[in-house]
């Protein structure tokens, strides 16, 4: 039975400045002490705005913080004239272990396309932190009947010219575009049918030891209220959590029951 580490990821997306990031971390750190969280039964990442990744940074080394954390987004150039950019190794250097790859909302406000989203794969990976590439289909394709296929088609554009080892560094992040931030939850079964026809192909296009290492989370309304039955799937492996990474109580509940 491969051992996957649970993850539960908050994507704070653009909220909290540096302050309130800090305030945050501590609080969150606080609420996993007092229940004596497990951090080697279940990973918590925090994916803060470029802006407070110093201050979470300082935090988690001052008080040797289990927390880990990541980036939004990245830039696929290394360095040079892109203004506003950030690169990969700018953010491997703040300490990031992640940096969230082709989320919807980056696909539809900026031109992020399939190329780019490739290529920013490659920068995470060449820069020894690891991509969450969030994949999913819209409304319509399901209406149409090809979400899995359009699931796994946006897997599979990416990792077609990764190698072995780096495929095996992915995590995958099953975001049905319906289900972000409308309350409309996929029920478990929707959830557990995506990771599984991802976990298939990944076996299929590589080995049974890179399909078994890939964690794949689910993300789209996730509360404390559906987090235990999305969980008991056998193929999610935690979680991308928007709305609710924005407060402690829910996401500290949201990572005791992952
Ligand atoms: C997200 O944006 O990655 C997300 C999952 O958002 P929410 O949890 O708010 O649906």
């Amino acid at each position: 039975m491969p051992h996957r580490i649970p993850l539960v990821a908050g994507n704070w997306k653009m909220n909290f400045d540096h302050l309130e990031a800090t305030y945050f971390v501590q609080k969150l750190a606080w609420s996993l002490r007092d229940v004596r969280f497990d951090y080697k039964r279940c990973e918590v990442a925090l994916m803060p705005s470029f802006t407070s990744l110093r201050s979470v940074q300082v935090l988690v080394e001052a008080d040797r913080l289990n927390i880990t954390y990541g980036a939004q987004a990245v830039s696929v150039t290394a360095q040079g004239a892109f203004t506003g950019d950030v690169s990969a190794d700018m953010l491997a250097s703040l300490g990031c272990s992640y940096v969230i790859v082709g989320h919807s909302e980056r696909r539809k406000y900026h031109p992020e396309d399939d190329a780019n989203i490739v290529d920013q794969v490659r920068a995470v990976l060449a820069a020894d932190m690891q991509p969450i590439l969030c994949v999913g289909e819209s409304f319509e394709e399901r209406r149409q009947g090809i979400e899995l296929d359009f699931a796994v088609g946006q897997v599979h554009d990416v990792t077609r010219d990764l190698s072995e080892a780096e495929a095996a560094r992915l995590i995958v992040a099953y975001e049905p575009v319906w289900a972000i931030g409308t309350g409309m939850v996929a029920t478990p079964e929707t959830a557990q049918d995506a990771a599984k026809a991802i976990r298939d192909d990944l076996r299929k296009s590589f080995n049974a030891s890179v399909a078994d290492s890939v964690r794949i989370l689910y993300g789209g309304s996730v509360t404390s209220k559906n987090a235990s039955q999305l969980i008991s799937e056998p193929d999610v492996d935690g979680f991308l959590v928007g709305g609710a990474s924005l407060d402690v109580d829910e996401l500290a509940t949201i990572a005791r029951l992952a």
